[in-house]
């Protein structure tokens, strides 16, 4: 009974507030650390620098309502770092500008607390509305925040932008800011752990879900179903014509018009040049057709590129030759792809068996000449004798020069 009686004052609920932001804050910046998010790290750490500001800065509103501003920017600015390697020259970079930043603006709001609040209450009559210059900053940084995340649609950036909503929320009631905070740490700790996730689960060149993905979408389908391994073909001598980035760039485009499948088809990246697409509930007549779309729209799919690039460990006289060529000769081209697509013969039908058919099916493509889909069920799998291999079918990579 006592325990339902007991009513925390607002100084024990600050208190207790605060200890939750520091835990939280702590195991935030861990787990970016853990997880080689570079991104999340900082904001972890412009965080941290935040709630210490506001730990021994006065409660003036004014002055929270421009360090909140300042925080938007340093996480405007986390835009641009790259979150692909933990960096921990980086990190000391970061440490450093938060310690100049912070130092910098507790001295100013003390020397000049006027100044701020004559900026804070400063109003731009807009054709729509009024607007304060601190205001204005905050919009445009979330705004920026947003078109990133649209555009890459990162884990991270997303965290940032509800971070920032939920340390503008806190200034509505400054003595709850911490708790404000602490659920800021939290939404950047939880997009953290989201980046990881997607990481396990996607090719890092491409964008598809990778193998991992592929596997656990087999194991969800149902008794009608069809897959489809895909190939792109000579792309070893691709490779050799325009360089490994040049090819790295053509997987990306293969990559895209696979994601666009239609019929509820789903597209994976298996390694390699290799690609499958999944087909759940639809028959084999359906997915062929499906299937035959994304092949013509990739070989249609023209672009430029240069070359003939070489290797680095050529002889210097054919190296300048080759960065000669490498100026003077782009060439449209396309790629092909080759399909091999299967459905199972009958309910229950082990999934592997008819990727096993699939892919017989691919191998009977790339021997018709390639840039074309074969069907083969596991049914003929069983019966059908192994193909004897013939010559290949060396074609350069098509030249529309
Ligand atoms: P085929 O028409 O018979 O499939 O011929 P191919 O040359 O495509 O087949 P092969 O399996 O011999 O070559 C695959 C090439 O794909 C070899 C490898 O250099 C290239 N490759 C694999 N992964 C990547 C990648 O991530 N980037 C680039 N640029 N090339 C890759
Ligand atoms: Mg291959
Ligand atoms: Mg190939």
């Amino acid at each position: 009974m006592a325990a339902l009686n007991f009513a925390p004052s607002l100084a024990q609920y600050q208190q207790s507030a605060r200890l939750l932001a520091v835990l939280i804050l702590a195991g935030c910046t861990l787990l970016a650390a853990r997880l080689h998010s570079l991104r999340g790290f900082l904001a972890g750490l412009s965080l941290a620098s935040y709630f210490a500001f506001i730990q021994f800065s006065s409660s003036d509103p004014f002055v929270s309502r421009c360090a909140t501003t300042l925080l938007a920017c340093d996480f405007a600015l986390l835009l641009l770092v790259e979150d692909v390697f933990f960096d921990w020259q980086a990190v000391m970079w970061w440490a450093g500008f938060m310690a100049v930043q912070w130092t910098s603006f507790t001295a100013f709001s003390r020397w000049d607390p006027a100044m701020l609040g004559s900026v804070a209450t400063k109003q731009f009559i807009l054709p729509f509305a009024s607007i304060g210059p601190l205001e204005l900053i905050f919009a445009l940084s979330v705004i920026l925040l947003l078109m990133r995340f649209l555009l890459f649609s990162e884990a991270v950036g997303a965290g940032l932008v509800w971070a920032l909503v939920a340390i503008s929320a806190g200034l509505r009631n400054l003595g709850l800011a911490e708790a404000y905070i602490a659920l800021s740490g939290l939404v950047i700790g939880i997009c953290v752990i989201e980046r990881s996730h997607w990481i396990a689960y996607h090719d890092e060149l491409t964008g598809l879900p990778g193998r991992r993905a592929f596997n656990e979408a087999l194991a969800g389908l149902g008794a009608v179903y069809g897959i489809a391994i895909v190939d792109v073909d000579h792309f070893k001598k691709f490779n050799d014509t325009f360089g490994h980035e040049t090819g790295d760039q053509v997987l990306r485009k293969v990559a895209a018009s696979l994601s666009k499948v239609g019929a509820g088809g789903s597209a994976y990246r298996c390694g390699g040049e290799e690609f499958a697409l999944v087909f759940p509930e639809l028959g084999l007549e359906d997915c062929k057709y499906y299937a035959e779309e994304v092949r013509k729209s990739i070989e249609e799919d023209t672009f430029f590129a240069r070359g003939p690039s070489r290797s680095n460990r050529e002889r210097p006289e054919r190296r300048t030759a080759a960065a000669r060529g490498r100026h003077s000769s782009a060439v449209e081209t396309s790629v092909t792809v080759s399909i091999g697509l299967s459905e199972p013969a009958r309910p229950n039908q082990d999934v592997q068996e008819v990727i096993a058919a699939a892919d017989k099916a691919l191998y009977n493509a790339k021997h018709l000449g390639r840039n074309r889909i074969e069907v083969f069920s596991p049914r003929q799998a069983r019966t059908a004798k192994p193909n004897a291999p013939k010559a290949a079918v060396n074609k350069a990579p098509a030249s529309k020069a």
